[in-house]
């Protein structure tokens, strides 16, 4: 379908000043202020990066690797113990331990 370029032109100037000049201004002003709350808002997001790759990401590959180093060396503490009747899972390291010839608490 082919439209003509004037139409169009003329279409799109007629609906983009149908409303009133100070209505337009006003708009205009808001968009305007949205621009600077946008670029506001980049700026705070490019700290939050800076941040993340600076002081997040090194701590959080620190406490990865000594997880990693627990885990290899885990003494299944008490508090990370969960009885499941037939075995004990330890959360910490998520060892499934089968204990054999248990006493089952009558010794
Ligand atoms: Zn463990």
């Amino acid at each position: 379908m082919h439209i003509d370029e004037e139409k169009i032109t003329a279409d799109i100037h007629r609906i983009s000043t149908f409303r009133d000049k100070n209505e337009r201004l006003s708009f205009k002003r808001k968009k305007d202020k949205m621009a600077d709350l946008v670029k506001e808002l980049n700026g705070v997001k490019e700290k939050i990066l800076k941040i993340t790759l600076e002081e997040v990401y090194p701590i959080e590959d620190k406490i990865t690797e000594l997880r990693a180093e627990m885990t290899k060396e885990c003494v299944h503490p008490k508090d990370e113990l969960v009885h499941y009747g037939t075995h004990v899972v330890c959360k910490f390291c998520e060892a499934k331990i089968t204990l054999v010839g248990s006493t089952n608490g009558e010794d």
